[in-house]
């Protein structure tokens, strides 16, 4: 793909991209950057398993958080642009070292290359599209029969907070009917005898310090919006990171007070899913990113 005039999310910059930069909102070309191609460990346990998620880490994001853990992709664009054909190797790589699945983060901006990747070549495990939420339904729709897992982030529903921390006040208006699209594709989860999810949504909540009214609202929408439909990950592993410190109210870990005020929520709702200790916060979870996107497969393999 040369020049693309670009809509593909619901910042829809009109920007004009070339194949290795571009001018809207996420800075993005049209090839996948990526800073990452290897086993990852630390999803849900319906994800990782005992073999590893097969992450495909892509650079630049629609969102780009000021907290965001992977500040150095998101934001500063670490990584190497790559082909189609250059993605199709590393799915096939990913899927001979034995992955329960193939884990697309954050593909927004490339999802032309993900579908002609995926059109020419499907894996025998598993795709998820793992992403912040902030999608176009009508794009998503486009990834009918090649996604099998969706992982969208609801990080918010209150339009000051999407706003001040991910510069997007209509998130929760866009986020919402991109998963009523996620879900319409997949249906309700389906897991196989082992407790591996082979279709279906899991929706993950991070809860913010200073914000646990935003974490309950959340948590109310999706039991209204979604009910027994999806699987809900709670996270309690935010790390004040990117330019947090900028921000004082989230410039700190969440404290148990917290923690705990939310999961009574989780658990009064009656939903299923996935609860993250707080001991997760820790930086040693924070994955190892390059501009040599291979140096993950090459360090999996040394480790083994
Ligand atoms: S993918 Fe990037 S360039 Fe395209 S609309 Fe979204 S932010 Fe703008």
């Amino acid at each position: 793909m040369k020049e693309y005039v670009c809509a593909l999310c619901p910042r829809n910059c009109g920007a004009v991209r070339q194949p290795e930069s571009g001018s809207g909102y996420c800075r993005m070309g049209t090839l996948p950057r990526i800073a990452r191609i290897a086993p990852h460990y630390w999803e849900e346990p319906c994800i990782s398993g005992t073999k590893g998620s097969g992450t495909i880490f892509f650079a630049g994001c629609v969102l780009s958080c000021v907290f965001c853990q992977n500040y150095c992709i998101s934001q500063e664009h670490i990584g190497k642009a790559m082909t189609a054909d250059e993605l199709t190797d590393a799915v096939k790589c990913l899927e001979q070292m034995g992955v329960h699945n193939i884990n697309l983060v954050s593909p927004t901006p490339y999802i032309e290359s993900v579908i002609e990747c995926f059109s020419r070549y499907r894996p025998s495990v598993p795709v998820v599209y793992n992403t912040g939420g902030y999608e176009k339904a009508e794009t998503l729709r486009r990834l009918e029969g090649i996604v099998d897992i969706y992982l969208p982030d609801l990080k918010y529903i209150r339009p000051e907070l999407s706003k001040t921390y991910s510069h997007a006040e209509n998130y929760a208006e866009y986020a919402i009917p991109a998963i009523h699209e996620m879900v319409r594709q997949t249906g309700k989860p389906v897991l196989d005898s082992k407790g591996m999810l082979l279709k279906g949504t899991i929706i993950r909540h991070l809860i913010l310090p200073q914000n646990t009214r935003n974490s309950i609202e959340v948590l109310d929408t999706i039991q209204k919006e979604f009910g027994d439909s999806v699987l809900v990950s709670l996270m309690g592993q935010y790390l004040p990171m990117g330019r947090a410190a900028e921000f004082p109210a989230v410039n700190r870990r969440i404290t148990r007070r917290e923690y705990e005020k939310v999961l009574d929520r989780y658990e009064a709702l009656g939903l299923e899913g996935f609860v993250q200790e707080l001991s997760s916060a820790d930086a040693q979870y924070v994955p190892d990113f390059s501009d040599d996107p291979w140096k993950g497969v090459q360090q999996s393999n040394e480790n083994q």
